[in-house]
Parts: structure tokens; C-alpha cells; sequence
């Protein structure tokens, strides 16, 4: 018994008497350059999640199938929540569940542009109900890996790809693969992405929207210099794809298990 939307009331009410801890998927509907359905993000998250359910009995709630994505609405098909919408509607889904005593809710999240209203939502599930939010991200959980040179977190780059082609084939256009490298509009501010850039050795927050920084709508999310334009996804193959989802599903088994166990620390504040 893994699908919420699979149980009567009844049943998920004997469910969660024991289960602690239930498994939210969230993603956004935007554009994903070229090669990948404008669900990528959702589409993704929903997969992982499932998978994780199926593996290791996790309690997956509906994917939600919308984000936080106007920086995205220049391409076509891109539809947007805006950040204070979809944190009071993400914080009322997380009040239905502390209702029936959901204490513990980890996010299967795949698109950068929700953490913002994630984080604030999670905060506000914590002081109201001492609910506890963890929120993954598959590029996160990637961080460590180079898939052929490239990082995890590209937009529409390998790994998107590989994990919308091990879900839904469909949705994907392998003929018209390719990762953009972030397009520069300055000499001396140099972008890595959308919203962030290099100044002398620092770096700097410049929100700009995605059609500024690509003409596809794919971007390698790194500066030119680190990760050139990607055209070649010959590599990326089903058998790639597979391996590359498994490795999520089960770090997410991992973590879910252990997270199900975190302690809390006890309020002990001492004045002196
Ligand atoms: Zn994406």
C-alpha cells in the first residue's frame, strides 16, 4: 500500500496510525528547451517517487503539477503559481495532513524554482503544528556526480533527460537533445545561470529570466568556461537512464528510513 489516492479514508486512517512519515512529490509544467515535454519536472518527481513507494513502502501523496516557474514564461506552455501561492498552498496540504497526525512529510522535488516557497511553508508546518519537512532534490542528491563532465543540475541537460526518458519516453526527443551554454550579456558580470553570476572572485544574485541567459530554453546552469554547450546524448541511453534512477530511488529508501528515526532534540533552553 503505497498510492494515497489509491485508499479509501478508512484505510489510510489504519494507515496512519503507524506510518509517521509520508512522501510528497512536487514539480512545476514549463518549458524544458527543445527535447523534453514541458512536464519534465513533475513528471520526474512523480516517477522517483513511486518508485521509492514501490521499493520501500513509502506513502506517496499526489504529485503536484505545479510550481514556482516565471522565470520560464517567455517559451510557450509554461504555467506559473506565483511564490506566495504556492507556499500558502503547499502549508494548507501540509495542515490537512497534520490533521490526521502526519508528523514527518519529505518532498521528491524537481524544480530549483519551489525551494523558496518549500522552505517557507516547511517553516511555518514547524512552528504551527512542530511538523517536520525534509526537502529532497534530485540534482542535490546528484551533487557529487559528473555525468560525463557535465553536473546533474542542467536545465533539459543529461540528467533531466535520462530521468524523464526512464518514465516517460514520450515526452521526450532525443533527436533535438541539447544543453545551451548560459548566454552571457556582460563583459564583466558573468552569468553561471539565470539568477546568479561572477564578479572578480565572488559571486552575485542577479534575477534574470531564463530567456535572457538561452535562445532554446535548455542551459548548462555553469559558465561557459566550466560547461560548454552541450550537443552530443548519445550516451544517454535507457540502460544509462535506468542506473541513474535507481541510484535517487535508493538513496531516497535510505534516507526516508533514517529521517523516519531522526531524533528531535528536546526544547532546553537555559538562560542564564
Ligand atoms: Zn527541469
Amino acid at each position: 500500500m503505497t498510492v494515497y489516492a489509491y485508499q479509501t479514508w478508512a484505510e489510510l486512517e489504519e494507515r496512519l496510525k503507524t506510518t509517521k512519515t509520508v512522501l510528497f512529490p512536487v514539480g512545476s509544467t514549463e518549458q524544458h528547451g527543445h527535447h523534453i515535454g514541458v512536464g519534465a519536472d513533475w513528471i520526474q518527481a512523480d516517477a522517483i517517487a513511486n518508485r521509492v513507494g514501490e521499493k520501500c513502502d513509502a506513502l506517496v501523496l499526489p504529485t503536484l503539477c505545479y510550481g514556482v516557474s516565471g522565470h520560464h514564461k517567455e517559451f510557450t506552455g509554461t504555467l506559473t503559481l506565483s511564490t506566495e501561492t504556492y507556499t500558502q498552498a503547499i502549508y494548507e496540504i501540509l495542515e490537512s495532513l497534520a490533521r490526521y497526525g502526519v508528523k514527518r512529510v519529505v518532498f521528491m522535488n524537481g524544480h530549483g524554482g519551489n525551494n523558496t516557497g518549500l522552505t517557507l511553508a516547511a517553516k511555518r508546518a514547524r512552528d504551527d503544528f512542530g511538523m517536520l519537512c525534509a526537502i529532497c532534490t534530485w540534482w542535490d542528491i546528484l551533487a557529487n556526480e559528473k555525468l560525463f563532465g557535465n553536473p546533474a543540475e542542467q536545465h533539459a541537460g543529461y540528467a533531466e533527460t535520462s530521468f524523464t526518458l526512464a518514465s516517460r519516453p514520450e515526452a521526450v526527443r532525443m533527436e533535438l537533445a541539447n544543453c545551451m551554454a548560459t548566454k552571457q550579456v556582460d563583459d564583466d558580470i558573468q552569468f553561471t545561470r539565470a539568477g546568479m553570476a561572477r564578479y572578480k572572485n565572488g559571486v552575485v544574485r542577479i534575477p534574470l529570466q531564463t530567456v535572457d541567459v538561452t535562445d532554446t530554453g535548455s542551459m548548462t546552469e555553469t559558465h561557459p568556461d566550466d560547461n560548454p554547450h552541450v550537443f552530443d546524448y548519445s550516451m544517454i541511453t535507457p540502460e544509462f537512464a535506468e542506473n541513474l534512477m535507481n541510484k535517487v530511488v535508493d538513496w531516497m529508501c535510505s534516507f526516508m528510513k533514517d529521517f523516519d528515526k531522526m531524533k528531535e532534540t528536546e526544547p532546553n533552553i537555559k538562560r542564564p
